[in-house]
């Protein structure tokens, strides 16, 4: 592990300030902020991260959940996994965000893990955590060996032909079906970011992997004002039951009046670049009679667009019985 200087800003302006000075909030970064550490010290000791400063904004007051004046919920971004996930509120009306955030890690690492550092964990494919072998995420224009070499767990969903790594976390799955907001403060004042906008796609940049710019700190995020009678599920489907990535997951957020599905909010984890929200199953589903035949067309339209790697075509239709299945069990619950 390279030296760095370890500082606690006094206040969030100081963070900011601090954070600013970095070329780059992206991959290379040489000031970063530290949450519950469970990823950056992780690729720290791996020597993929190796800034020069870490600012612990541990003590900034970003650990409360509260509700918002529009009838929504408001998470602080020092909230741990943990507390969020056991929630009363969100136990009750955001049910899903509960359930992929529990399926997620282990409890001991929940513990740790923020609501800011999850938004910002990094991909778990192994060249990026190996420093010896080439990575266009890590160190541009290196090459990616994962195309041709072992890409079982890696995206079938917006990858480019310079990255198709997978984005893992779970928590990003249901705040995508849950359509929040990300909260920023930066050098510039504050801005929102729809869920949606904040991941980017790798396309001939993957070591850019969201919009934030040096000096910006998440403080908080949203959620819209529940949707009555929602009915929420997450499914994560992975290679051992705990302690594990997800091969393909759904978040699901479906309101069903008359035997007919009124509104659906559907995304994907374990097959996308990024969180993967589906309006193309959407489409298939609103309006549509609530059963399987419905859900198996909805999971078609939401792969119609996948690119197998060279190890993971079973990705595909795993994806769908994985979508199907979550449907049938939002429906049924
Ligand atoms: C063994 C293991 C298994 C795991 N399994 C899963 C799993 O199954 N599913 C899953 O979803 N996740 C899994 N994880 C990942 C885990 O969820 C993340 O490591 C965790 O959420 C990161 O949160 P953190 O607070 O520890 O982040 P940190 O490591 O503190 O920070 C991560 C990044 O976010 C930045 N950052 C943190 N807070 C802010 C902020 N407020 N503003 C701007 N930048 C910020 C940091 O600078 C850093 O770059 C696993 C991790 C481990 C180690
Ligand atoms: S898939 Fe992305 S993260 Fe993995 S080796 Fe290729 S460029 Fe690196």
């Amino acid at each position: 592990m390279h030296t760095f200087e370890f500082i606690r800003p006094a206040d969030q302006t100081a963070a900011i300030a601090a954070a600013a000075q970095s070329k780059t909030a992206q991959q290379g970064a040489d000031v970063r902020f530290l949450g519950g550490g469970t990823t950056l010290i992780d690729l720290m000791k791996l020597n993929v991260e190796t800034p020069a400063r870490v600012l612990d904004i541990n003590r900034l007051p970003l650990d409360k959940i509260e509700a918002a004046s529009d009838g929504g919920l408001k998470i602080g971004a020092m909230v741990r996994n943990s507390d969020l996930a056991y929630h009363a509120t969100v136990q009750k009306d955001y049910s899903v965000l509960s359930q992929a955030i529990l399926q997620g890690a282990s409890a001991q690492i929940r513990n740790m893990a923020t609501v800011g550092g999850n938004l910002l964990q990094r991909t778990r494919c192994v060249y990026f955590r190996d420093t010896a072998m080439a990575c266009n995420k890590r160190e541009p224009s290196s090459g990616c060996p994962a195309i041709t070499g072992h890409n079982r767990t890696l995206a079938i969903l917006g990858a480019s032909e310079h990255c198709i790594a997978t984005n893992p976390s779970d928590m990003g799955v249901a705040l995508a079906a849950l359509e929040a907001t990300i909260h920023i403060q930066g050098t510039k004042g504050s801005r929102a970011i729809a869920f949606g906008d904040f991941h980017l796609l790798p396309g001939n940049t993957p070591h850019r992997e969201t919009v934030l710019e040096p000096g910006d700190l998440i403080t908080h995020v949203t959620l819209p004002a529940p949707i009555a009678g929602s009915k929420q599920i997450y499914v994560k489907l992975r290679d051992r039951a705990s302690y594990e990535f997800a091969l393909a997951s759904a978040a699901v957020v479906l309101t069903i009046a008359s035997g007919k599905v009124t509104r659906a909010r559907v995304a994907m984890g374990g097959v996308g670049t990024k969180p993967w929200r589906l309006p193309e199953a959407e489409a298939a589903l609103t309006g549509k009679p609530a059963n399987d035949a419905t859900f198996r067309q909805a999971a078609e339209a939401a792969l119609r667009n996948a690119k197998p790697q060279s190890e993971n075509k079973f990705k595909i239709e795993l994806a769908k019985r994985c979508l199907t299945y979550t449907l049938r069990t939002a429906t049924a619950s």
